[in-house]
């Protein structure tokens, strides 16, 4: 059994950086998708390929689990730069990695990227999302339909760096000739439907072909994200390689770059080199999720330590201005709305202002809650709300005043 490797890593249309990551070392094949803000995502997801390669040549490729200690220790490594770097608190990447070895495959998976197999025209997903909506699609709570469309589609439950430890998938399966694998970033199956993966697979058989035509179709459906598409077909050894297949070659190492100082834009990777992106999407095998907190967070112990560890980190970064049960306008982490239920915010503080005290017309926003970019900029409405609170207390003094 042969193998013909194709790969292209691309930043997309809308984003400025490429904080995908990928490694082509066969027989190991990774796809890791990082997040974070600035170049967090970036660093996150070459320090899990860097971590991996090393770490790889120790394992023992035979055994599946000890893909689990390979990923685990790229999960502290990500971790404990976290730790020692404010500006790289909460990053995090998604990995998911595949090996050959004696005709059977085995992958290792934390995340929201994915694997795929094409056999026989059909197309499987190997791996499980670690993402909310993925877990609400396992329990019967939404639609594959739903779910591609859902605005919170882009919670992670687990991934690689946002804890101590980590929970791995792993999952095996016997190849046979033809077989086409795929690993890809979210970027690309946000982008287009497995119809179309399917049906580009089959009708691409030239790994790299097919790898640069799956990009491609990403980035003409809006390329919203950075789009990585590793495939692998499977050959027949005692089969002629076709006119102008370029086969693999095991001897030389590919993989993204590291991350640069100032990051590079318009970055894309093919063949010898390689590049990196930003966000995440996943598979099917077994449990997830993510990262945990302190007081009154509402949410989330429904959904297990370990995804409840990632939600958090991503709702750290976000605030808004809200109401609490007193009726006292507060200020939030986290989102407003809540997802089947779980509500997905923590109280920041409270601000000395009753909801009674604004005007009647502006009520109906605080209730809703009031999306801020920033705390900054939450502590910046709620002053301006309290402006408005006084001056419509002042014109409710006068009015009484002159009614007098
Ligand atoms: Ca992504």
């Amino acid at each position: 059994m042969r193998i013909q490797i194709g790969v292209r890593s691309d930043v997309g249309l809308a984003r400025e950086v490429n904080e995908d990551a990928y490694l082509i070392d066969d027989p190991l094949f990774v796809v890791a998708d990082g997040m974070g803000g600035h170049v967090a995502g970036d660093v996150a997801s070459s320090t899990a390929v860097a971590v991996i390669s090393d770490e790889f040549a120790a394992a023992d490729v035979g055994d599946p689990d000890s893909l689990i200690d390979v990923l685990r220790r790229a999960n502290s490594a990500i971790w404990q730069k976290s730790q020692s770097d404010p500006s790289l608190r909460g990053m995090g990447t998604t990995c998911t990695l595949l090996t050959i070895h004696d005709s059977q495959a085995h992958l290792a998976h934390v995340g929201d990227s994915r694997a795929y197999l094409l056999r026989d025209g059909e197309l499987s997903q190997l791996t499980e999302d670690h993402t909310l909506v993925g877990r609400m699609v396992r329990e019967g709570r939404l639609s594959q339909e739903e779910a591609e469309h859902h605005p919170q589609r882009n919670i992670i439950m687990r991934v690689l760096g946002v804890d101590s430890d980590v929970e791995v998938d792993i999952l095996s399966l016997d190849l046979i000739p033809n077989d086409q694998l795929l690993l890809c970033s979210d970027g690309l199956t946000s982008m287009i439907d497995v119809g179309l993966i399917r049906q580009t697979l089959e009708s691409e058989p030239d790994a790299q072909a097919a790898a640069d035509r799956l990009v491609q179709l990403a980035n003409k459906a809006g390329g919203e994200d950075n789009i990585t598409a590793l495939v692998i077909h499977v050959r027949d050894s005692d089969s002629p390689s076709p006119p102008g297949e370029k086969e693999a070659s095991a001897s030389v190492p590919r993989r993204s770059p590291a991350p640069e100082t100032s990051p590079s834009t318009g970055a894309e990777a093919t063949g010898t080199t390689a590049v990196k992106d930003a966000p995440r999407h996943a598979a099917r095998t077994s449990p997830r999720r993510t990262r945990g907190a302190v007081i009154g967070i509402v949410v989330l112990a429904a959904l297990g330590v370990a995804g409840f560890f990632l939600v958090q980190s991503l709702l750290d970064n976000s605030y808004f201005v809200g109401v609490n049960d007193a009726g006292e306008v507060t200020i939030y982490r986290g989102r407003p709305e809540e997802i089947a239920g779980f509500s997905l915010r923590r109280e920041e503080h409270g601000t000395n202002l009753a909801l009674a005290d604004l005007p009647e017309f502006m009520r109906d926003d605080v209730q809703e809650g009031i999306k801020a970019e920033s705390l900054e900029d939450a502590e910046q409405r709620v002053a301006n709300l309290k402006d408005r609170a006084r001056s419509f207390g002042d014109e409710g003094a006068t009015t009484k005043k002159n009614s007098q």
